[in-house]
């Protein structure tokens, strides 16, 4: 199973893959978190992916482009993967669409999940995230049981530094002129699944789930 899940930020991409990764037991390849990770580790890829990172810029294709290549020439990611947040220009999907032929392989299926402009900017507002293992909180829908700690792995909780109002506003124009187009791509495939995204956590996830118990 190889899939993708595209939307807008804020939409929910991250929640949803972490319960489809755990259920499907997939390798998850999430382009924004490998950043984060890399800046937390002091990386030299991270500490320059930050200084566009932080006002919602793009990371620039060609060290985006690399980072998923060489995570998908590790074994694991043979057989399938889910992929958050990559490809999200028309560059990096001709450039996936070249990693896959190399790997003999396809998409099976692409999620858009949709969502108002309104709901993304309370959502991005009210997210917070967990600087240990990524876990993401919401501090009305998705409560951690102690303020400001993981429930996962004990970790502090914190609030991205991208997630403040310029640059939320700077990353919705981005997924307008950048991202959107790719929808186009693919569903011309037709592999593309339209998710109402406005719902709760649960109903969400059963949407994806019936398409992919179908594929
Ligand atoms: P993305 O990866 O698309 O940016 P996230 O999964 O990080 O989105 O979700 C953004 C914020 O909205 C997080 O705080 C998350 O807990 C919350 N959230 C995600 N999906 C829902 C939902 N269906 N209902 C309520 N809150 C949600
Ligand atoms: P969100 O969907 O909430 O914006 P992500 O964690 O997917 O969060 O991405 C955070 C940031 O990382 C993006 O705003 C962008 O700066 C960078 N990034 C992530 N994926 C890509 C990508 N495919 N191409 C370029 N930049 C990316
Ligand atoms: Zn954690």
């Amino acid at each position: 199973m190889k899939i993708l899940m595209m939307g807008p930020p804020g939409a929910g991409k991250g929640s949803q893959s972490a319960k489809v990764v755990e259920h499907y037991e997939l390798p998850s390849i999430s382009t924004g978190q490998m950043f984060r990770d890399a800046y937390n580790n002091n990386d030299p890829i991270g500490i320059e992916a930050m200084k566009y990172i932080k006002d919602g810029n793009l990371v620039s294709d060609d060290i985006t482009n690399e980072i998923v290549r060489l995570r998908l020439s590790k074994n694991d990611t043979e057989n399938s993967f889910l992929l958050d947040g990559y490809p999200r220009t028309v560059a990096q999907a001709a450039a996936l669409d070249v990693m896959l032929d190399e790997m003999g392989t396809e998409l099976d299926a692409v999620f858009n999940i949709l969502s108002s402009n309104d709901v993304l900017f309370e959502r991005m507002e009210q997210r917070r995230v967990c600087k240990s293992c990524d876990t993401t909180y919401h501090l009305k829908f998705k409560i951690p049981k102690i303020d400001g700690i993981c429930d996962v792995c004990g970790g502090v909780l914190y609030q991205r530094p991208d997630d403040t109002l310029e640059s939320v506003k700077r990353r919705l124009e981005i997924y307008e002129t950048k991202t959107r187009p790719l929808l186009d791509y693919y569903e011309k495939k037709g592999i593309l699944f339209h998710i109402n995204g406005m719902q709760p956590f649960d109903n969400v996830y059963n949407d994806i789930e019936l398409v992919l118990r179908d594929i």
